[in-house]
């Protein structure tokens, strides 16, 4: 198993991140693996990321490279992050897959269960032991899988706090979509000026919520209450300080 960074080297990995990358790594749950037997790791920060950037699955370039993002989508996408440098780099961020496995002939499955299956076994743990403050999900796959919603045109270019994560989400066109999309120039400018409103805007939105900076302790009861609220079974909280 190869593990690195935006074209950088691989800091230092905790413990726990690498015993789930090996377990990744092992995983035969479902027929997509069949197809290339190769299991793409996830690349960049693994201690601590602020931001991580969340597409549909590997490649023929990924599992040849054994790289997440390497493919011309993803040198679209690592070209837009090298912009801004001094946010998004090796200390910073890790990109990230729905699915784990390059599915046959690159044709996302329509399956959703399925996929579900690979986001819960390994995207899920994978933000509950990283913990990034940004999510960013790349095309309609990553915007229906992790955010539960549909239509990427709609819901791009703005901030939206997910609870379930207590992160702050940005959506926006997948890389491969701007390339094939390259004649019409608004796509690219969209997709480009969305990432650079993370990149300016995320310590503004990220700081300003004081669910963000909350103890681990103090944010389980708040979610505990809320999710108590929101089913009828109290009407309020009050103070959690
Ligand atoms: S696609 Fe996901 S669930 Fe299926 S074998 Fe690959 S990593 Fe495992």
């Amino acid at each position: 198993m190869e593990l690195s960074v935006l074209n950088c080297n691989f800091p230092a990995a905790p413990k726990a991140y690498l015993d789930y990358a090996a377990e990744k790594d092992g995983c035969r749950q479902c027929d997509i693996f069949s197809h290339y037997r190769k299991v793409i790791q996830s690349e960049g920060c693994t201690t601590d990321p602020t931001f991580m950037f969340i597409g549909e699955g590997p490649g023929q370039d990924e599992v040849e490279q054994n790289r997440p993002f390497i493919g011309r989508a993803g040198q679209r996408l690592r070209k837009e992050i090298r912009k801004h440098r001094k946010v998004f780099n090796k200390e910073t961020t890790i990109i990230s897959n729905v699915l784990g496995c390059r599915p046959l002939d690159n044709k996302f499955p329509k399956d959703t269960a399925l996929v579900d299956t690979c986001v819960e076994l390994w995207l899920f743990r994978e933000i509950e032991l990283l913990k990034p403050k940004v999510i960013i999900v790349l095309g309609n796959p990553a915007l229906l899988h992790v955010r539960e919603e549909t239509g990427i045109t709609n819901c791009r270019g703005g901030w939206k706090f997910l609870p379930e994560f207590r992160a702050w989400s940005m959506a926006t066109f997948h890389p491969c979509y701007v390339l094939r999309q390259s004649h019409m120039g608004y796509i690219e400018q969209q997709f480009e000026k969305d990432i650079e409103t993370v990149a300016n805007d995320w310590h503004v939105v990220v700081g300003a919520d004081r669910r963000m900076s909350m103890s681990e302790d103090q944010w389980l009861t708040k979610r505990a209450f809320d999710i108590a609220i929101k089913k009828g079974m109290i009407k309020d909280y009050g103070s959690i300080d």
